[in-house]
């Protein structure tokens, strides 16, 4: 297939998804539990990572060298690696493999999707489109199963070139310790324990609801949450009050209602984790400020629960200030000044993304350049796009994924030489 042929098929998905996007966010919702009002944005905005990379699709150039031997014509090609396995996670199942599968596909590779066992429905339907589409058979693949079977086996084997993973850090680091054994590519995105970091020039109203939003959306069940919340001194007791005042406010309830803001934990044993941390967190000594347990509603005794939770005087040493707890629970830590917001929100293993709040430039581009992290928001928190490089440091990934440049992720690059010498020359010395 050429590639403007595919760039087109790429374009046509994209109008399908956008025709579908209401049914395939409600199947969302039923997988996950996450709001259908989050759904439906995710399924709106998908498109458009199938249109980015579906227009770069007949870009991908290769280039002649200005070679500095005699008689001799080089050129390279921008080739596509071979079979790619996407590895899904259940918090945004489609809108993390569209973030693989977009560009993936424009490159020429064929693909191989493994949606978590808990979240496979939205997968399976959205499989239909890529025959609608008019994706030639075996271009596009869906197998399911438990990851440890499933996904085990995709990543060891042989045939497969390169696996796209977003997950947990200790799945992270067993796919990409087997994906080795064959050398395949990887990129992995993993955990993260962000800072938002609230300074007391900040507006301090934009700044709660970007902490809000940064841990309670998506029920915090998202790898870009901003969990540890740092709030300057002279501050902190006031932000703690509005927090707590706004956060008692969110209501939890069905997430197909639309005026409910936090929804269920997508899993039992994810509900029974988060619960856990609550304590650890409670037994480490934090001030515990609102929540701290499930719901006692009687409408909300179905559903794996969990109130929105804020604990004070969180230090960097507490395993809440340090772990990834993938739900809604705060951890506020108080600091002197920009050294020391620094040095707690470096002191972690990872290094997804971070929030700043200032009212001062020189300090938002200080922050940006200091802190150790794929994405710094400042005055904004969870904004992603297309068009943007999405990744980890540290432990929290290898490689990055949206952004034109990431069409390179999924390409290797081949040499050509060719002698136009008439005889060749000294077969003992190189050339
Ligand atoms: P996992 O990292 O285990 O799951 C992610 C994906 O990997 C799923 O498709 C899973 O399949 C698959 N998988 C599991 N084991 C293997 C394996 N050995 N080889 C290949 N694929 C595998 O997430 P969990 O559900 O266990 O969540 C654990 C923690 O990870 C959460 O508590 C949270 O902290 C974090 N997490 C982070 C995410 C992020 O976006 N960064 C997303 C999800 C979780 P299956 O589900 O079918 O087993």
């Amino acid at each position: 297939m050429t590639a403007s042929a595919r760039g087109k098929l790429l374009w046509r998905l994209a109008d399908l998804i956008e025709r579908d996007a209401e049914e395939l966010a409600r199947i969302e919702v039923r997988d996950n539990g996450k709001l259908y009002a989050e759904m439906l944005g995710q399924l709106q905005y998908i498109p458009e990572w199938f249109r980015y990379f579906g227009g770069l699709a007949d870009k991908i150039e290769g280039g002649v060298l200005p070679i500095d031997k005699a008689e001799m014509f080089s050129y390279t090609k921008r080739e596509p690696l071979g079979v790619v396995v996407a590895i899904t996670p259940w918090n945004s199942p489609l809108l993390l493999l569209a973030w693989k599968m977009a560009p993936a596909l424009a490159a020429g590779n064929t693909i191989v999707i493994k949606p978590s066992e808990f979240t496979s429905c939205s997968t399976l339907e959205f499989a239909r489109l890529f025959k609608e589409a008019g994706f030639p058979d075996g271009v596009v693949n869906t197998v399911t199963g438990l990851g440890s079977e499933i996904g085990a086996a995709l990543v060891e084997n042989p045939r497969v070139a390169k696996i796209a993973f977003t997950g947990g850090d200790a799945t992270g680091a067993a796919v990409y310790a087997a994906a080795a054994k064959s050398i395949k590519h990887v990129t992995l995105e993993l955990g993260g324990k962000s800072p938002n970091i609230v300074f007391a020039d900040a507006n301090l109203e934009n700044a709660v609801k970007g902490a809000i939003s940064g841990i309670f959306a998506a029920t915090g069940q998202t790898c870009i949450a901003g969990s540890r919340l740092l709030v300057q001194r002279p501050i902190y007791e006031e932000m703690c009050q509005r927090l707590v005042a706004f956060a008692a406010r969110a209501k939890l309830g069905d997430p197909m209602d639309l005026v409910t803001q936090v929804g269920p934990i997508t899993t039992q044993a994810q509900r029974e984790k988060v619960i856990n941390y609550i304590e650890i967190a409670r037994g480490e000594g934090a001030r515990c400020l609102l929540g701290g347990g499930t719901p006692d509603a009687p409408e909300l005794a179905k559903g794996w629960f969990v109130e929105p939770t804020i604990f004070a005087d969180v230090t960097s040493q507490m395993r809440i200030a340090r772990e990834e707890v993938f739900g809604p629970v705060l951890s506020i830590i108080p600091f002197e000044d920009e050294n020391e917001a620094i040095e707690i929100a470096n002191d972690t293993i990872y290094g997804l993304a971070a929030g700043v709040w200032t009212s001062d430039i020189r300090r938002a581009f200080a922050m940006a350049n200091l802190i150790k992290a794929g994405t710094v928001w400042v005055n904004t928190y969870r904004a992603v796009s297309y068009m943007a490089p999405f990744g980890g440091y540290k432990q929290s990934g290898i490689g990055r994924e949206s952004g034109q440049a990431m069409i390179n992720e999924y390409l290797q690059t081949k040499c050509v030489w060719i002698s136009l010498a008439e005889s060749s020359p000294d077969p003992f010395v190189m050339r």
